[in-house]
C-alpha cells in the first residue's frame, strides 16, 4: 500500500474523479476527508469507503468559501490527527457558445477553479506544515495547456492559472517539504463531459482526436494523482503531469 498513515483532503469528491481518488487513496491505506457541495452523494461515497474498512469523513465544502475550507482542514486534524495531502479537484466547465459566452460564466470559472484552488492551498499549508510536510495536487486540465475553440475561454484561463500558480506555490513552500504539482487530464468520462460522450457523434469526435482512441476513465487520472500524493514522488515538485491519451502530443 502506497499511502499508509497518510491523511488526505479531496475537494469535489462526491462524484467523478474526486470520488475515484478518495476510493483509491483509501485502498492504498489513507484516511480521507471528502468535501463537496453535493452533500448526499458525498456522504454516500464516504459511507461506502467506511464499509470497506477505511476512515472516511464527508464535509460540506464550497471551495469558493474561505470559512468552509478552514472547517474542512479542522475536520481532518480533529478526526485523524493531521493533514498530509490536499487534492484540489473541485471544478466546473463549460463549452463555448461564441458571442453568447457570458462574463458571469467567465467569473464563475475563475472563482471555483482558480480562486477555489488558491483558498484550498492557503487553508491547508499551515496544517501540512504542522504534519512535517506533504503533498498538494492541483487538478488543472489540458485546457490549461492548449487553446480549444469549443471550450469557454474562461475555463482555459482558469486552468492555465492553476498550472502556473502551482509552480509558484511549489517554490514558496519547498523549504517546508511541501510538494505542489498539477495534473492535466484530457477527455475523461465523467458527469462533466456526459453531454458529449453520451452523444454518439460527440463521442466519436473525441475518440478520433485522442491517439489512444478512447475516453479516459476517472481511475486513469486517480493513479496519476496517487503517485504525486505518495512518497514515491518525493523529488517531484512544481511539475505538470499530463494524463490525456496523447491528446496534446500531436
Ligand atoms: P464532475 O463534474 O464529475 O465532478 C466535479 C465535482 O466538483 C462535483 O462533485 C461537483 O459537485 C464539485 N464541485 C463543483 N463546484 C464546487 C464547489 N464550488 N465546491 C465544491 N465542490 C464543487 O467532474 P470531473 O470530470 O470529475 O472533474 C474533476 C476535475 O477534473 C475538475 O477540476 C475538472 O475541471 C477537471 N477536468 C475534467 C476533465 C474531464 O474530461 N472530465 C478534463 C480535464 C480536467
Amino acid at each position: 500500500m502506497r499511502l499508509v498513515g497518510k491523511v488526505a483532503l479531496i475537494s469535489g469528491a462526491a462524484r467523478g474523479m474526486g470520488a475515484e481518488e478518495a476510493r483509491l487513496f483509501a485502498r492504498e491505506g489513507a484516511q480521507v476527508v471528502l468535501g463537496d457541495v453535493l452533500d448526499e452523494a458525498g456522504e454516500q461515497v464516504a459511507a461506502e469507503i467506511r464499509q470497506q474498512g477505511s476512515g472516511a469523513t464527508y464535509v460540506p465544502l464550497d471551495v469558493t468559501q474561505e470559512e468552509a475550507w478552514s472547517e474542512a482542514v479542522k475536520t481532518a486534524e480533529l478526526t485523524y490527527g493531521k493533514l498530509d495531502i490536499l487534492v484540489n479537484n473541485a471544478g466546473i466547465a463549460g463549452y463555448s457558445k461564441g458571442d453568447d459566452d457570458t462574463l458571469e460564466d467567465f467569473d464563475r470559472f475563475l472563482a471555483v477553479n482558480t480562486r477555489g484552488t488558491y483558498l484550498g492551498i492557503r487553508a491547508a499549508i499551515p496544517a501540512i506544515r504542522r504534519a512535517g510536510g506533504g503533498s498538494i495536487v492541483n487538478i488543472s486540465s489540458i485546457s490549461g495547456l492548449i487553446g480549444q475553440k469549443y471550450v469557454h475561454a474562461g475555463y482555459n484561463a482558469s486552468k492555465g492559472a492553476v498550472r502556473i500558480m502551482t509552480k509558484s506555490i511549489a517554490l514558496q513552500y519547498a523549504a517546508d517539504s511541501i510538494r505542489v504539482n498539477s495534473v492535466h487530464p484530457g477527455p475523461i468520462r465523467t458527469d462533466m463531459t456526459k453531454a458529449v460522450w453520451s452523444n454518439p457523434e460527440g463521442r466519436q469526435r473525441t475518440e478520433q482526436a485522442t491517439p489512444l482512441g478512447r475516453y479516459g476513465e476517472a481511475l486513469d487520472v486517480a493513479y496519476a494523482v496517487l503517485f504525486l500524493a505518495s512518497d514515491e514522488a518525493a523529488f517531484v515538485t512544481g511539475a505538470e503531469l499530463v494524463v490525456d491519451g496523447g491528446f496534446t502530443a500531436q
